[in-house]
């Protein structure tokens, strides 16, 4: 299946020069979220404890891959979503600066976590996700993505994590 014909292209949004890869087309198509679960349930990362995944849209991917591969989910939120005693890191993205939380006790020592998104644009998102699991003392086995938007260098800023993307733009 042509993954990337899921995706639709929509100029200057959320603001001037920047193409919104939207993946609504493809959350749309019951065939087309099987392949992308299955694509990134096939990622080669050894053994796992959780999946962890970005708000929003990696929820969307998270979830169902956490409970293909049978493993706790963990979500990364914006600031002052998560109830409970959280962490919190800042970091700057593609349109903006934001932070993003985790629960202090979402991941536990020695844990073994995938993180994973819609997309890869700067990295900053997953560069700030991978410190809250590794300031719980977890592990990132990799970071895992539906969309890779390579020519911004997100991949280089991650740099010492492994990076997986099924779509490569
Ligand atoms: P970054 O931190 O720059 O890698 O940005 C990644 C986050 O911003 C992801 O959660 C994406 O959902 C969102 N994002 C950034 N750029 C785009 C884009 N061009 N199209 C769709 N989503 C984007």
């Amino acid at each position: 299946m042509n993954l990337a014909s899921f995706l639709r292209d929509v100029p200057d949004f959320p603001k001037p020069g920047i193409l919104f890869k939207d993946i609504t087309p493809m959350l749309s198509s019951p065939k087309a979220m099987q392949a992308a679960i299955d694509g990134l349930a096939a990622l080669d990362v050894g053994p796992i404890d959780k999946v962890a995944a970005i708000e929003s849209r990696g929820f969307l991917f998270g979830v169902p891959l956490a409970m293909r591969l049978g493993v706790g989910f963990v979500p990364v939120r914006k600031p002052g979503k998560l109830p409970w005693k959280t962490n919190r890191i800042e970091y700057v993205l593609e349109y903006g600066t934001d932070a993003v939380e985790i629960h202090q006790d979402a991941v536990h020592p020695g844990e073994r976590v995938l993180l994973v998104d819609d997309l890869l644009a700067t990295g900053g998102t997953m560069g700030a996700a991978c410190q809250l699991v590794e300031a719980c003392g977890g592990t990132v086995a990799a970071c895992a993505f539906v969309v890779e938007l390579g020519f911004l260098g997100g991949r280089k800023k991650l740099g010492q994590h492994r990076v997986d993307s099924l779509i490569g733009i």
